[in-house]
């Protein structure tokens, strides 16, 4: 390869580096022009070699195709020859010439080496960082379900907490409370004074409503522990819901309601605890009667629900009033337990006034008690807006046959015949 003549030749035609080459190429191209001088001068080959290696590695890095990469000298090949040809007279030229192709195979054969040594290269450092991102993350979803595992805990613990909290303080407030409530008894029989008597009923007052407060910790505890005990009796809900509606009327009167009852009295008796029944639907009235401004309408609807998918007859009652409503995100939250929707100053005190929230226990209590009786409730709304009032719907569904949750302590009463029954009261 080595021709001093083809250098020195080669040389003197730097016109050769005419901006031919594309832009990028061009620092190739002149690169590779000096290289084929120096080993046709003296036969060295490892500038040109390692030009040809970062040329190839960064050829593949930039994913440029080696048929294009061949190119660059392809065309200086084609120049020489041809103006080698010109120019030169035929023996002269045919010894140049064939220099020059020893040269140009040569860095045809760098070229495609360097290029195939860079792939290769290339797909090993992906496989290499394929393995290290799959380790990354394998190790990133193992502490994360570290974390949730850990978050779980400590959400159960706080639950715990909870639970526990609401068992002792509603214990060891019960106790004190009694005797106040006792005392403020013997002081309002004992005084005559008109205005001592106004003190002292206000004493009792307060200590019925936080006597109220405290029963439903105690319950709530109770749903939590499942220590809730049932006594299973027929009823009939209709006149469960009439009887509280009765007690009822002063706060609707006061709250200027109206409420309206729908096929209520279609519904089949259910067996179910009538207490518990009383309890969970007076507070879901009471709450309809809050949340609803003044000269609301509250309508209770019974529906009977034939047995489905492995589901039992059941019926269905619906609660529905035009009141402020619940928002789409607040919906399920309403039934944890000491959970308020909004911020407080929203909310009045009271236990019938309009927004009047009390602690809120009152939801979580009925969702326990419904599920006790293996019932469900949901809540429906297209949303909270204090203007507008798009009202809300509490939908109690309950079996007709008892199956209370396991563990409960379950007292089942006698079924009195109604013939029987007239007969007692005759
Ligand atoms: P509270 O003692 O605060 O009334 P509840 O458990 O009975 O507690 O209710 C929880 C929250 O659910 C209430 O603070 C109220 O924001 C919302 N809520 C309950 N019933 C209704 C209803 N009928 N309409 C709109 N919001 C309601």
């Amino acid at each position: 390869m080595q021709n001093k003549r083809l250098a020195q030749w080669i040389e003197e035609h730097s016109e050769l580096l005419s901006r031919t080459e594309q832009e990028a190429d061009q620092a190739l191209h002149a690169a590779l022009y000096e290289g084929v001088i120096d080993m046709a001068l003296n036969g060295e080959t490892r500038m040109v070699n390692s030009l040809l290696e970062s040329a190839a590695a960064h050829a593949v890095a930039v994913g440029r195709p080696l048929t294009n990469l061949l190119g660059v000298p392809q065309r200086l090949r084609e120049r020489l020859w041809q103006r080698i040809g010109e120019e030169i007279d035929p023996e002269p030229a045919f010894i140049m010439l064939s220099a020059v192709d020893v040269i140009f195979v040569h860095i045809v054969r760098v070229t495609i080496d360097a290029y195939l040594d860079a792939t290769r290269l290339a797909t090993a450092a992906k496989a290499t960082e394929i393995s290290r991102l799959y380790a990354e993350s394998e190790r990133k979803v193992m502490e994360y379900t570290a974390e949730v595992a850990r978050a779980n805990r400590e959400l159960a613990r706080l639950e715990q907490v909870k639970t526990d909290f609401i068992s002792i303080a509603a214990h060891e407030l019960k106790t004190p409370l009694t005797l106040i409530q006792g005392y403020a008894n013997i002081l309002y029989d004992l005084l005559s004074e008109d205005r001592t008597l106004t003190l002292a009923d206000g004493i009792r007052r307060g200590a019925e409503r936080m006597n109220m407060i405290i029963e439903d910790m105690l319950d709530l505890s109770a749903i939590d522990t499942n220590r809730l005990s049932l006594f299973l009796e027929p009823i009939n809900l209709s006149k469960t819901i009439q009887l509280i509606i009765h007690q009822m009327e002063p706060i609707l009167a006061q709250r200027q309601h109206s409420i309206q009852l729908i096929d209520l009295d279609k519904l089949p008796s259910i067996e179910a605890d009538a207490y518990r029944l009383h309890q969970t639907f007076s507070q879901l009235i009471n709450n309809a009667i809050k949340y609803t401004p003044d000269g609301g309408q509250i309508t209770i609807i019974g529906q009977k629900i034939e047995a489905h998918r492995g589901k039992p007859v059941s019926v269905r009652v619906i609660i529905k009033d035009t009141g402020v409503g619940i928002a789409p995100e607040d919906r399920e939250k309403i039934f944890e337990k000491f959970y308020r929707v909004g911020s407080s100053d929203l909310h009045s005190t009271g236990h019938s006034k309009f927004m009047g929230a009390g602690p809120g226990l009152g939801l979580s209590i009925v969702k326990g008690l419904v599920e006790a009786h293996q019932g469900q409730i949901i809540a429906e709304s297209p949303g909270f807006d204090m203007q507008n009032c798009p009202g809300s719907s509490f939908i109690v569904t309950l079996p007709v046959q008892a199956m209370p949750r396991a563990g409960l302590q379950v007292t089942r009463m006698p079924v009195v015949l109604e013939s029987e029954e007239s007969e007692t009261l005759s």
